[in-house]
């Protein structure tokens, strides 16, 4: 009988490993962030091991008691954070929120507006031919947002000539990927209704920057239902959610439960009543830094020469900056060459790629995020030394420099800020 004692260990040590690195690394992921201590503590407690099914007070399980007065108190922690009248905490991930407001307001073969990949749509939104879980999952035709590259940001005169080409549109998917400018919810939400759509906002990227005020107010602006992961500027644990008036409550209770969901991992509903409460207290603060910071990194980018997408309006509004690199080779390619010097940054499909014959392995373009290195605390300061570290990385020819420069940039930075107690960001032990 052969012993697994030392597999069993090794993932450990492995854990342990990958903490280390990501401590003395520039993590620039930008649908990535850190939790706080006590969220990382009740991620690991019982409520990980239970069910519960339906909602808070009509279970389908018994052993509840606890489990529904933390839902409950999510609910209202959440609808009060995204001023919203109606909110489902349940959804495990953005993908499978997308998918219950697909269920529960559209059919098979009806359409639905969003983005290409290219330009900023996510997977979720696409098409079947890209095994888009729009296409793929829900059989929706997906018909494009007409999108103006020079503004990085989507055309509304010529989205509206698409719409009225149109028979009919049943959801317009608003939000995106690649994120780095407010969309025009308010200038198209009209047009969209008209033609008999439902306006839907994906806010799994910015639903922190929405939260802190510091973006743009879907809610507010026409759109109807909104979308979000609780993981990406907004710091909690992985998983969704989603808000809409209360007219839409109960198709969309029901496309959740049990449409999409059955087990819906009850300690991460702890963990977003209390990310929620995080930023009711920190978040305006939060958001605010994660801009001014994105901008700092995106300006000292662009005076070092790197070509940031964006630059008729600032490079960005949000906590994302683009960077087309084909002048020293694809983002593929240089995904790895700063990964191999701990910058751990996304290739990226950037507009003009697909007809350039740049598919997602070699695309023209990487995506940086500053909402970690905000959330340890880094300001103003601290992104001009990231811009620089990430240009020279970029070169590739000072490789000992560069982790040694972000080696001793981390230093200080080690800890979660913007919550009730400073803690750890790489604790595992
Ligand atoms: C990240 C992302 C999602 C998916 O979220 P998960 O929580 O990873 O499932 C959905 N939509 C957009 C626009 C995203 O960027």
């Amino acid at each position: 009988m052969p012993s697994y004692g030392s597999e069993f260990k090794s993932v450990i040590a492995r854990v342990r490993s990958h903490e280390r690195w990501f401590s003395e690394s520039l993590p620039m992921i930008a649908s990535e962030n850190v939790t706080s201590q006590p969220i990382r503590d009740v991620l690991s407690s019982d409520l990980g091991h239970r069910y519960a099914e339906g909602w808070p007070g009509e279970r389908v399980y018994a052993g509840c008691k606890f489990i529904d007065q933390i839902e409950l108190q999510a609910i209202a922690l959440g609808k009060k954070l995204f001023k919203a009248d109606f909110i489902d905490v349940r959804p495990i991930s953005g993908v499978v929120a997308n998918l219950a407001v697909y269920s529960a307001l559209s059919g098979p073969g009806d359409t639905m507006l969003a983005l290409s990949i290219p330009n900023g749509g996510h997977i979720s939104h696409g098409k079947k031919d890209f095994s888009g879980s729009a296409g793929l999952v829900h059989s929706l035709n997906v018909e494009y947002l007409a999108f103006d590259k020079d503004s990085m940001n989507i055309d509304v005169d010529e989205t509206k000539k698409r719409i009225a080409a149109l028979n009919s549109v049943k959801l317009a998917m608003f939000g995106a990927s690649l994120f780095l400018f407010p969309h025009p919810v308010k200038e198209l939400a009209q047009t969209i209704r008209d033609k008999g759509g439902v306006v839907c906002y994906d806010a799994a990227h910015v639903a922190g920057l929405i939260a802190g005020g510091q973006f743009q107010d879907p809610l507010r602006e026409g759109a109807q239902v909104m979308t979000f992961s609780t993981h990406k500027t907004l710091f909690g644990p992985q998983g969704g959610a989603i808000v809409a008036g209360t007219e839409f409550a109960d198709p969309l209770k029901k496309a959740v439960f049990p449409g999409t969901t059955s087990n819906h991992h009850l300690h991460s509903v702890a963990g977003k009543a209390m990310v929620f409460a995080e930023f009711l207290q920190f978040g305006r603060k939060y958001a605010k830094d994660v801009v001014a910071n994105a901008q700092a990194f995106a300006g000292r980018l662009a005076d070092l020469g790197e070509k940031v997408l964006g630059e008729k309006n600032g490079y960005t509004m949000s906590h994302q900056v683009a960077v087309d690199v084909m002048k020293y080779s694809d983002g593929g390619v240089m995904e790895k060459l700063l990964e191999s010097q701990n910058v751990i940054v996304n290739r990226q499909l950037i507009p003009g790629d697909l007809q350039a014959g740049r598919h997602y392995t070699n695309p023209g373009g990487i995506r940086l995020g500053v909402a970690e290195l905000t959330r340890l605390g880094m300001g103003k300061t601290e992104m001009k030394e990231t811009a620089e570290v990430v240009h020279l990385a970029l070169g590739g020819k000072k490789k000992r420099e560069v982790v040694g420069r972000i080696r001793e940039l981390r230093k200080g930075f080690q800890k979660v800020k913007y919550s009730f107690k400073d803690s750890p960001a790489y604790s595992f032990n």
